[in-house]
């Protein structure tokens, strides 16, 4: 293979970076100037042309998906299979070594990952063991406090609490957490990293042979690793791997999950003589984004500094619009889509990114009302939802008949006579004893300590698990998946609900045979299909979407949105209080983490940037009046252009308390306007509020200035305007 391919499309700099010889090295630029793209070229640099094997390599990505689409690229570029590459994100590779080694890792082999609500309920269940009230010991805390203490390598036989009464009660909760996680077999996300990390640590001949094997690791996004990730990269390295790192402290937006952006500084210290490289030419985004989000950015106190710059046109100005409310704003985003659309763009070109996840829903209905496909990158978590993790208990019980969660949770679904009272005889006997709820359920049967009817329905119920594990034992993976879920009666019991929310979720578990189809699992030597499959649904919950329609709108949170480009963005609830969020508040060290995440917003865009704010929003069943966003203060006024929609008229009286000029999208279905004052036969003058549905089930809010709030059918209101 010609050697120069390797280094086409990259400038100097990169070229400096991608073919330097065997070093530590430390990539530190800034936002879309090629980071990502240095790192995948190096990748194949080394297996090219310093002849490293693919088995030799080690590759650190944010996500995922990043790993498989890195993956797929430099098996194009280099024409051979990369199979044996170890390329993920910290979780799952720490996640493949604890496969590899589950016995000197103390774990049985068919262990299970579990995500954050059933660590919660595992809390709870410890609380209740202990005796502790969930009103003082809050088990959202406790579990923040367990992940943290993890995060920071720290076991409870190692922690001290110095006579604090609380501290000492939260050690004896982590502690008697941890057994029960252990004796079922349950791993949750930060154990996946604390434990590989202690493997690796107190395993000798592991790591020794994992040094020797990783010639080379490469670290994407290296400013978002926490304490744990960057002491099991300095293990894993040891003394001779060649450590490259490729991040950008402007884009370090996870320190609230306790990601030490120091940590740049501290691989400077810890692996000899780096060199590093700066890379300054964007070449993502137009002059005017790359110009204003250096603007916001530089507000920001002790970078380490970097001068981005493109030669590529200025673009178009930015577009700030000042919606009504979010319904406006939502709608207002979906005109801007469908005239994209109607000029040859494509709906994945176009993202919109928010703050919350909680802002998803208004803009969610506006483009299904006007019938525009989208997808929820990380968002909506398939796998999180009620019915595919019914259906994913019962694979795990399958799997790992000690699975406490994956038990709890479908012992009575559907029902079959197994209660609550019952249920807390078995946890009981469980805690008494330390076994799992399925060795106490066996027992108890044996000793006789059920009543019958439930003694009846207990066993029922792990006859069917056995039948099941035996029923599937020779099935491919998709048919396993749909065996369980028809003989479980889970399907029979989603059918049976009314509905189009259970039709969504009887499609939901079609789909999830579907996923079981369509997996890969050349990577996965280590595992069952089974295991391999629950183990990538537990790790990738938040990435998996099912492609119903390959031309969608992405849709996603700021966070998610790192790494990612996308030719048409749209930043959404710029407002105090929203963004920056209401927790940033005065704390200077926060505030500065939101506005790298504008930073990382922004820099999302190629082409073109819409900023958009809400002069009231209504979230979580509240009214709220939030001033523009000080990110917006922060943009020189040269690169935004205000859009006033041509319809709007007077400005609302009650809502123009911030003194800012409202625009008002046109109410299309009944000529009225957001704001607009209007009279009403009955009940006299009121101002428009608010409208949803079309045609006959148009309705319209209108707040009167005697009576208050009303909603009207629009085609009855008689309503006229003033
Ligand atoms: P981020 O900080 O957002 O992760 P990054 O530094 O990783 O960004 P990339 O995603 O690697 O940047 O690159 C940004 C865009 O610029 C991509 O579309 C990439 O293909 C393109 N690009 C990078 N280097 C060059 C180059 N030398 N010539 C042309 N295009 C380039
Ligand atoms: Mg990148």
């Amino acid at each position: 293979m010609d050697v120069s391919l390797l280094l086409d499309g990259l400038n100097d700099k990169q070229r400096d970076a991608v073919a330097a010889p065997p070093q530590h090295m430390l990539v530190l630029a800034g936002a879309g100037s090629g980071k990502t793209r240095v790192l995948v070229h190096r990748l194949a640099w080394l297996m090219q042309v310093e002849r490293v094997a693919p088995y030799s390599l080690l590759a650190v990505t944010f996500t995922n998906k990043a790993a498989q689409e890195m993956r797929s690229r430099i098996e194009q570029t280099v024409g051979v299979s990369l199979n044996n590459l170890w390329m993920g994100t910290f979780h799952g590779l720490s996640h493949r070594l604890l496969r590899a080694h589950y016995q000197e890792a103390n774990l049985p082999q068919g262990f299970q990952i579990i995500d954050s609500d059933d660590q919660y309920r595992l809390v709870r269940r410890v609380l209740k063991a202990l005796n502790l009230d969930e009103k003082h010991w809050a088990p959202k805390q406790v579990q923040w406090f367990i992940n943290a203490r993890k995060d920071d390598a720290e076991r409870p036989g190692t922690l001290t609490h110095g006579g604090d009464f609380n501290l000492q009660t939260l050690i004896k909760i982590y502690a008697a957490y941890q057994e029960m996680c252990d004796r079922a077999g349950l791993v949750d996300f930060a154990e996946i990293l604390l434990r590989s990390f202690e493997l690796l640590k107190n395993n000798a001949q592991v790591r020794g042979h994992y040094q020797q094997r990783f010639r080379h690791i490469l670290v994407d996004e290296f400013q978002d690793t926490n304490t744990i990730q960057y002491q099991w990269l300095r293990l894993l390295a040891g003394d001779h791997a060649r450590v490259m790192i490729v991040g950008d402290d402007d884009q370090s937006i996870y320190g609230w999950r306790g990601a030490k952006v120091e940590n740049i500084q501290q691989f400077l210290k810890d692996f000899p003589s780096p060199e590093t490289i700066r890379l300054e030419q964007n070449y993502r985004s137009t002059g005017i984004i790359l110009k204003a989000a250096n603007a916001v950015i530089s507000n920001n106190q002790g970078r380490l500094g970097k001068d981005l710059w493109t030669d590529g046109d200025d673009g178009e100005p930015i577009s700030l619009y000042s919606a009504f409310n979010e319904l406006d704003e939502a709608r207002f985003i979906v005109s801007r889509i469908r005239e994209w659309r109607r000029q040859g763009g494509k709906l994945t070109e176009a993202a919109v990114l928010y703050r919350n996840n909680a802002q998803s829903r208004v803009l969610e209905e506006a483009l299904i009302q006007d019938g525009i496909h989208y997808r929820i990158y990380g968002g909506l978590r398939f796998y999180e939802r009620q019915e595919i993790k019914d259906a994913l208990s019962y694979l795990r019980l399958i799997n790992n008949r000690q699975d406490d969660a994956a038990l709890e949770r479908i012992i009575n679904t559907p029902t079959r006579g197994i209660g609550d009272s019952s249920m807390d005889k078995v946890r009981e006997f469980a805690r008494a004893s330390s076994q799992t709820l399925w060795q106490s359920l066996q027992q108890m049967l044996h000793q006789k300590e059920l009543s019958g009817r439930a003694a009846n329905a207990v066993s029922a119920f792990m006859e069917l698990i056995n039948k099941l594990d035996d029923d599937i034992r020779d099935l491919s993976l998709d048919e396993q998946a749909d065996h369980v879920i028809h003989q479980s009666g889970l399907y029979a019991m989603y059918q049976a609900e009314k509905g189009e929310k259970a039709q969504t979720r009887t499609e939901n578990l079609n789909e999830l045979v579907n996923a079981c189809a369509n997996l890969n699992f050349s990577n996965n030597e280590e595992m069952t299909p089974l295991s391999a499959f629950l183990s990538q649904a537990a790790l990738e919950a938040g990435e998996y979407q099912a492609e119903e329609h390959s031309d969608a709108v992405q849709l996603m949170t700021l966070h998610t949105a790192k790494g990612l480009e996308f030719p048409l963005v749209f930043v959404c609830g710029l407002e105090e209080g929203m963004f920056p969020s209401q927790q940033s508040g005065d704390d200077p060290t926060r505030l500065e983490e939101e506005r790298r995440l504008c930073y990382v917003g922004m820099t999302r865009a190629m082409q073109k940037l819409y900023l958009c704010h809400a002069e009231s929003r209504r979230l979580y069943g509240q009214e709220q009046y939030n001033k523009p966003s000080r990110f917006l203060r922060e943009i020189p006024a040269e690169y935004v252009e205000e859009i006033r929609l041509t319809t709007s008229v007077s400005r609302p009286t009650q809502f123009n308390r911030f003194g800012s000029a409202a625009s008002h999208s046109a109410f299309e279905n009944t000529g009225f306007k957001l704001g607009q004052r209007v009279h009403h036969e009955k009940f006299g003058e009121g101002t428009v509020l608010n409208y949803e549905g079309t045609g006959n089930q148009s309705r319209i809010q209108i707040n009167f200035d005697a009576l208050g709030s009303k909603w009207l059918v629009t085609s009855y209101a008689r309503l006229t305007a003033l």
